[in-house]
């Protein structure tokens, strides 16, 4: 790969190097298989094909057709919708195809608060979303010390939609690490006539890997990422029901983007395809196995962890409860320069800004693929613990970031090499 550009190939194996030896604690990344990234190197990224299988507006389609009906097809399958769309280029196009498809400018939404885990298209006052469509937030009940608060606040859900009427409804979340239920947004939806789009960025794979409840047989729409739990190509799609799939497929193309990347939608077809292995619901089962596993221990190292724990693939540190002067924009540095990569993240009712934060998300889909277990999730709590209690100490930052190369060279996501 790169052969001839020495300077680009030198630049991939920095990466690689980085990938191999480095933990990968983001809880949107996720390391694909050789299958993917060859699919997304293929010839297909050769092809403009405009439109839809046997709907082009440019000749020599026939192979693409194909390529693009099997992606379809499979996504259909794996999530027993009625229609899939595989062209949006990643998972904020799908969700701006899909307001597009449902919406009028100046349309009421629903949708989770920002700072309590929604995503920015959910209204954030930056993003397309915000500023073309009237967004109302709901958001999560107070913290408890049983553990049981910080949960979506379904009554006040239904209490925003009974006074505010909006015409959709959106579940789904960026940083929230509970089980989004997503039988009663149907029924609130119903009894104010709103639609339900369930933005299942984040738990896509969980649900492939049948770990969560799948929202396609309750929602009107269902956007996803095929990057995160589900491990395929960056990208995003769509699912919903017959009556909709022609607003659906209007709103991605001609209404939002040119050309589909039928290379990456290539690479979708092969992560549907994985996705469907029986090994991949193993694969599901582990990834939430490791997030409880590495709650626990984290709890233990006296962090306090945003709903007293996790039930997906992800855990939201309160850093405050382990030291009140510790930021999550400093932990995130700190843990970065030991080698432990994760993101600073905001806490319901955080005191301080995004770009500062009082939190940290951590997640376990890239570390469970490249085969760590309950015992390393031990060790990487631990890990975690030490450095930001000793980030004051060069010599047991070193001493961390010398137990983290150990641990990852004994789980490698690419032994061979990654190219
Ligand atoms: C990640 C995410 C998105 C956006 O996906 P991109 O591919 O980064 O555009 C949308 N919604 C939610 C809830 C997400 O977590």
């Amino acid at each position: 790969m790169a052969a001839g550009d020495l300077e680009l190939q030198q630049l991939l194996e920095r990466e690689l190097e980085r990938q191999q030896t480095t933990l990968q604690l983001i809880a949107s990344e996720n390391f694909t298989s050789r299958a993917v990234m060859a699919a997304t190197g293929s010839v297909l990224t050769n092809k403009y094909s405009e439109g839809y299988p046997h709907k082009r507006y440019y000749g020599g389609n026939r192979v693409v057709d194909d390529v693009e009906d099997l992606a379809r097809q499979r996504a259909s399958r794996l999530f027993g919708a009625d229609h899939a769309n595989v062209q949006p280029h990643s998972g904020a196009s799908a969700n701006d195809a899909a307001y597009m498809a449902l919406l009028e400018p100046g349309d009421t939404v629903l949708a989770m608060r920002l700072d309590q885990g929604g995503h920015l298209t959910h209204g954030s006052p930056v993003n397309f979303s915000g500023q073309r469509y009237r967004f109302v937030a709901y958001g999560v009940t107070p913290a408890r010390p049983d553990g049981s608060g910080e949960r979506i606040d379904l009554d006040q859900v239904a209490e925003l939609a009974r006074t505010e009427r909006p015409k959709v409804i959106v579940a789904g979340a960026t940083a929230y690490p509970r089980t989004i239920d997503p039988q009663p947004f149907r029924s609130i939806a119903d009894d104010v006539g709103a639609r339900f789009l369930c933005d299942a960025a984040h738990p896509a794979g969980l649900i492939a890997g049948g770990a969560h409840p799948n929202p396609a047989p309750f929602a009107d729409v269902v956007t996803f990422t095929t990057h995160k739990t589900l491990r395929g190509p960056r990208g995003g799609a769509i699912l919903c029901r017959a009556e909709l799939a022609a607003d659906i497929d209007r709103a991605v193309f001609p209404g939002l983007q040119g050309g589909p990347l039928e290379h990456v939608i290539a690479a979708k077809a092969v992560a549907f395809h994985e996705a469907a292995q029986p090994s991949f619901r193993a694969y599901a089962a582990q990834v939430v196995a490791n997030a409880r596993a590495l709650a626990q221990a984290l709890a233990e190292e006296g962090f306090r962890l945003v709903s007293g724990g996790t039930d997906n693939h992800l855990v939201l540190v309160d850093l405050r409860s382990f030291d009140p002067d510790l930021t999550g924009k400093v932990a995130q540095e700190v843990l970065d320069g030991a080698g432990i990569t994760c993101n600073r993240n905001q806490i319901p009712g955080d005191p301080r800004s995004p770009f500062v934060t009082s939190g940290l998300r951590l997640g376990t889909p890239a570390m469970t693929t490249a085969g760590m277990g309950g015992p390393e999730m031990t060790e990487v709590a631990q890990l975690v613990g030490r450095a930001l209690r000793g980030r004051s100490d060069e010599s047991t930052l070193g001493a961390v970031a010398d137990e983290v190369r150990n641990l990852c060279a004994k789980f490698p996501p690419y032994p061979a090499g990654g190219h």
